[in-house]
């Protein structure tokens, strides 16, 4: 109908730890490797209907560690494994400030998360935060959306600080990005 809204749901997909293996400050194009089951998963929400949006954190710019041609060069490897894998992925976000800059977009800060996409508005009781660290299922929690934890790169450790420090209720815990998309809902724009 005239007016109506098409909602879509979108995956906020961290990086580091989640889709590439770890690197601490990645600074080296030629070390990123994809972690296992990440492209599937990431097929599989693309396949069952979610915009899929990568955000990081990356203070290791803001720290002075990585230059802007490295991240450049790192986001571009990142990019290209992706692409030979078939993946598109409908927005890229950083975060290049340091923790003491206390700036808004910094995950679990919502201000480099977009609310729309091609004039649509986000549903964002239909999407979803993963990652492997608490700020990852924070920014879920920021965002009104399912928070998910993968047990890739430092998942463990924030599994572990999940029990104790936190007491969420809402988050789900999946092996890797695969596991979640296999438990993710199909999904089709609606009006509202
Ligand atoms: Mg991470
Ligand atoms: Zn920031």
């Amino acid at each position: 109908m005239l007016g109506d809204k098409l909602f879509q749901a979108a995956i906020f997909v961290d990086r580091d730890g989640t889709i590439i293996e770890d690197l601490h400050y990645p600074r080296e194009p030629q070390k990123v490797t994809l972690i296992p089951n990440a492209v599937e998963g990431l097929r599989l929400m693309k396949e069952k209907g979610y915009l899929i949006f990568i955000v990081s954190n990356q203070s290791g710019v803001g720290r002075g560690l990585i230059s802007d041609a490295e991240f450049s060069q790192v986001h571009e490897r990142v990019c290209s494994l992706l692409q030979q894998s078939g993946i598109k992925i409908d927005g890229f976000r950083y975060c290049f400030h340091h923790p003491e800059d206390k700036c808004l977009c910094r995950k679990p800060g919502i201000e480099l998360i977009p609310t729309s996409f091609n004039q649509q508005p986000l549903d964002w009781a239909e999407s979803f935060a993963v990652g492997d660290k608490l700020c990852d299922v924070e920014l879920a929690n920021n965002l009104k959306a399912t928070g998910c934890l993968v047990l890739t790169g430092k998942g463990q450790q924030s599994l572990t600080d999940l029990k104790t420090k936190i007491g969420y209720t809402k988050v789900q815990v999946f092996s890797d990005l695969l596991e979640m998309a296999r438990w993710i809902p199909e999904k089709h724009t609606k009006t509202r």
